[in-house]
C-alpha cells in the first residue's frame, strides 16, 4: 500500500526537498482511511499534499507518511457542482467553460488541486475560492478517522485560511460543493485566459518556485509614516493591503541570491530556484526578507507558502 522513501523533489513545483519516508496515494475515501489507520499503528506522522505549489519541503524531507489523495470527482448541474480535493484548478477551470458556469475566472492560472486551494483559501484578482463553497466534506484523522461535513460559515474563511488550516493536518479534505452561475461559455474561457496571461507575463514562470513567498501586508498593519508613500499602490485582496512585492523592491534584494535560490528580479514576492537551491538557501533569503523589511519598514512579514519538515 505504501512506498518506501520517495523523493518528494519530484512533487515539490520547487523541485526542493528529500524524501518522505513513506508515500501513499489513495484513489478512494476507503483507501484513504485504511492508510490512515495503518499509518497510525505505525506511529508515522501524516502530511497531507495537494500539487506541491505552495510548499517548501525540508531538504530532510518528511520523516512520516505523505498522503496525496486523488479523489477526483467532478460533476454538477444547474451550477452546482461537486468536486474532489485532487482535481487540479486547471481541470476545474476547463469544466466550468465545457458547461457555461461562471464565478471562477479570477482563478485563471492559479496552480494546484482544489484541497490545496479550500485549505488556504486561495484568491487573486479580488476572488477567493471561498466565494463559491457551499460545502466541504473532510475526513478528521485526529482520532479513529470520521467524515465531517461544514457549510460555508463552519468552514471559517478568512485571508488566505480556513478551518481546515487552523486544524494543521487533522483534517484531510475530501471533495466540496461549489456554486457557480449560467454563464456564457466564451466569455469565460476568455476571462480565464487573461489572467492566465496577466500571470505569465508578470510571475517568473522561468524558474521553479511556489509563488508569493509572503501574505500581502493588512494596509491596517502599514505603520503611519509610509502610508502616504504607498497609497497609490494599495490594492484589494479582497480587503485592501500593500503588495509586499512593493515593500521587497525597495529593499534591493531583487536579484539578490544564497546558493541556487534568489528573489526574482521580476517580482521580489517569488523566491525562484535557479539551479538546485535547498531549502536551507531559501530559508536563508525568507530570513534576510522579514529582518530587512522589519527594519526599514517596521512591517512583520508573515508566511504565505508551508513548511514541511
Ligand atoms: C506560480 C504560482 C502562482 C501562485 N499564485 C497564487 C495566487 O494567486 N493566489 C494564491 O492564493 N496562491 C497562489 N499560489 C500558491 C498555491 O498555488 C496555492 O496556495 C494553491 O492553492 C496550493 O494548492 P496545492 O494543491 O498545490 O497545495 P500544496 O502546495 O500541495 O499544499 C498546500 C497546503 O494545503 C494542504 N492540503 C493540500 N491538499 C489538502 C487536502 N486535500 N486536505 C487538507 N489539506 C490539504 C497541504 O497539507 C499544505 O499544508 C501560487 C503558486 C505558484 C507556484
Amino acid at each position: 500500500m505504501f512506498q518506501s522513501n520517495i523523493s518528494l523533489k519530484e512533487y515539490s513545483n520547487y523541485k526542493i526537498g528529500g524524501p518522505a519516508r513513506q508515500f501513499f496515494v489513495p484513489k478512494t475515501l476507503e483507501e484513504l482511511t485504511a492508510g490512515v489507520e495503518k499509518a497510525k499503528q505505525e506511529k508515522l506522522p501524516i502530511f497531507v499534499l495537494g500539487g506541491g505549489t505552495n510548499l517548501l519541503i525540508s531538504d530532510k524531507g518528511f520523516p512520516g507518511l505523505v498522503v496525496k489523495p486523488e479523489i477526483m470527482t467532478l460533476e454538477g448541474k444547474d451550477g452546482v457542482i461537486r468536486v474532489g480535493a485532487g482535481v487540479s484548478v486547471a481541470d476545474l477551470l476547463a469544466f466550468t467553460i465545457a458547461n457555461g458556469l461562471s464565478g471562477l475566472e479570477w482563478a485563471g492560472g492559479l496552480p494546484g488541486t482544489v484541497g490545496g486551494a479550500i485549505r488556504g483559501n486561495a484568491g487573486a484578482f479580488g476572488g477567493e475560492i471561498q466565494d463559491v463553497i457551499t460545502e466541504v466534506v473532510s475526513l478528521d484523522i485526529a482520532g479513529a478517522p470520521k467524515i465531517i461535513n461544514r457549510g460555508h460559515k463552519e468552514s471559517k474563511f478568512g485571508y488566505r485560511s480556513s478551518i481546515f488550516k487552523e486544524k494543521n493536518g487533522e483534517e484531510i479534505i475530501l471533495e466540496a460543493t461549489l456554486q457557480l452561475q449560467n454563464g456564457e461559455k466564451k466569455a469565460i474561457q476568455e476571462a480565464i485566459e487573461s489572467k492566465i496571461q496577466y500571470r505569465q507575463e508578470r510571475h517568473p514562470m522561468e524558474y521553479p518556485n511556489i509563488g508569493s513567498i509572503f501574505k500581502n501586508v493588512d494596509w491596517k498593519d502599514v505603520p503611519k509614516e509610509f502610508q502616504e508613500r504607498f497609497v497609490g499602490k494599495m490594492k484589494k485582496d479582497p480587503f485592501p493591503v500593500l503588495p509586499t512585492a512593493v515593500l521587497l523592491s525597495e529593499t534591493g534584494l531583487k536579484g539578490v541570491a544564497s546558493g541556487g535560490a534568489m528573489f526574482s528580479p521580476k517580482h521580489p514576492n517569488f523566491i525562484v530556484n535557479t539551479q538546485g537551491a535547498t531549502a536551507e538557501d531559501v530559508k536563508k533569503l525568507i530570513e534576510l526578507a522579514k529582518e530587512t523589511v522589519k527594519d526599514k519598514f517596521g512591517v512583520i512579514l508573515e508566511e504565505e507558502v508551508q513548511y514541511v519538515e
